[in-house]
């Protein structure tokens, strides 16, 4: 039985995770030529309808026959929260034990939305709210696209040339992306294809922690930027804050963001280096001197991201004053430097402190709600322009 059989309960092909190449193959089987792949492509990605029936350019034989043989599955939003600084987010379920979070967050012109492609994450880097959680299990493509939909939803359906709400989207929610290899392409296809999502390359962003021959295989099938979270000058420090870096160090971690780059444009294009700023722990002068050293190669630019401190862990946020000296010692090595931005107490936190498994929590404590409110997600919006 496959993964979506046993989601849904019935033996019906989710249509919402299948790339244009697939939905193409689907409509072969039921006889059907290519051109109705696009479609109901486009009924579902950019009307975002999610049943047959209000698909009025279908025949109704055909509508029949894809009621019997497909289905657009949704997981249920069973928390959603639109702020009045035009955050919103959503709490999606995906079965009786796991719940993942998505973010929008509108700045400058553009909608970036954080997406999750895991539930918990394996790597427990030490700063990592995800990480404390475990790994649950992975997301199907449909449930990383749901993510997607349900932002696109929210602001109404739009014709083929509408503008688009979502501009940007970015793999940092919860997991690691490349530890969910096959899904996580397929979805990002999705995501860049104007029968999908529309999103251009450069403002299409997986964040990975570093799992280098994940990297160059990412390099062979897509064409997107990439995001690494680095956090540590040298691979001492590297191997506490991202245990992953005890694998794949930093000599090997940087030499694989050379071949990405080098395999596309690379007069254009930069990774963006994630450096969380933990008190004390990494945010020295000597560890700005370091990093702009170990950078040197490897075009890049720098997003210094203030730890958002979570239940249970020890860190503190840098204070403002180091941060700042952070970012201006950076620029004036000429790095491109920016600072992740917080934006009120309800969103003051980065995606990767997502918390899922909602539904188990708010039966224990009514007041996880709030809770929620408080400590989860985040701002991705500066993955790239
Ligand atoms: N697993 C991937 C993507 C998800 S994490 C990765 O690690 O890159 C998204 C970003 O949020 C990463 O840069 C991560 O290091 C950062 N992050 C995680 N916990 C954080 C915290 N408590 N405060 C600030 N940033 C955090
Ligand atoms: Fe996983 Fe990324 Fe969190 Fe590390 S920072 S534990 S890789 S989600």
């Amino acid at each position: 039985m496959n993964e979506e059989i046993l989601k849904t309960g019935a033996p019906k092909v989710n249509l919402l995770g299948l790339t244009q190449e697939e939905m193409i193959e689907f409509f072969a089987g039921l006889g059907e030529k290519p051109f109705r792949a696009s479609q109901v492509m486009k009924w579902i990605h950019l009307g975002a309808v999610d049943n047959f029936q209000d698909m009025t350019n279908l025949s109704k034989a055909l509508r029949a026959k894809l009621e019997s043989t497909a289905e657009i599955y949704i997981p249920e939003v069973v928390y959603k929260k639109f702020s009045k600084d035009g955050t919103r987010k959503w709490v999606l379920k995906l079965d009786h034990s796991n719940s993942v979070e998505a973010v929008f967050i509108p700045s400058d012109g553009r909608g970036t939305l954080c997406v999750s492609s895991q539930v918990g994450c394996a790597l427990d880097c030490s700063f990592c709210s995800t990480g404390k959680q475990g790994f649950q299990r992975n997301l199907s493509a449909a449930e990383i696209i749901a993510q997607v939909w349900v932002a696109n939803q929210s602001f109404g359906p739009r014709d083929n040339r509408g503008d688009r709400p979502v501009t940007n989207i970015v793999m940092m929610g919860m997991g690691e992306p490349l530890l969910n290899f096959d899904n996580v392409i397929r979805a990002m296809h999705l995501m860049k294809d104007d029968l999908g999502y529309g999103v251009s390359k450069r403002r299409l962003t997986l964040s990975t922690s570093g799992v280098v021959p994940a990297m160059d295989q990412m390099g062979e099938e897509i064409d997107v930027s990439l995001a690494v979270s680095l956090h540590a000058p040298n691979d001492e420090l590297r191997d506490q804050l991202v245990p992953i870096n005890k694998k794949y160090p930093l000599k090997e971690l940087l030499a694989a963001c050379t071949r990405y780059l080098n395999r596309y444009d690379s007069n254009r294009r930069r990774v963006t280096m994630e450096y969380v700023m933990i008190d004390g722990i990494n945010d020295a002068p000597e560890h700005a001197k370091q990093l702009a050293k170990l950078l040197r190669n490897v075009p890049s630019k720098i997003n210094l991201i203030p730890f958002n401190p979570f239940p249970g862990s020890d860190y503190r946020r840098s204070p403002t004053e180091r941060v700042e000296w952070f970012q201006n010692f950076l620029l004036k090595q000429g790095y491109t430097t920016t600072v992740r931005s917080t934006r009120g107490d309800d969103i003051d936190a980065a995606c990767g402190q997502l918390v899922g498994k909602v539904q188990d929590r708010t039966r224990r404590n009514s007041r996880w709600r709030e809770k929620l409110i408080d400590i989860s997600s985040g701002d991705g919006a500066d993955g790239s322009a």
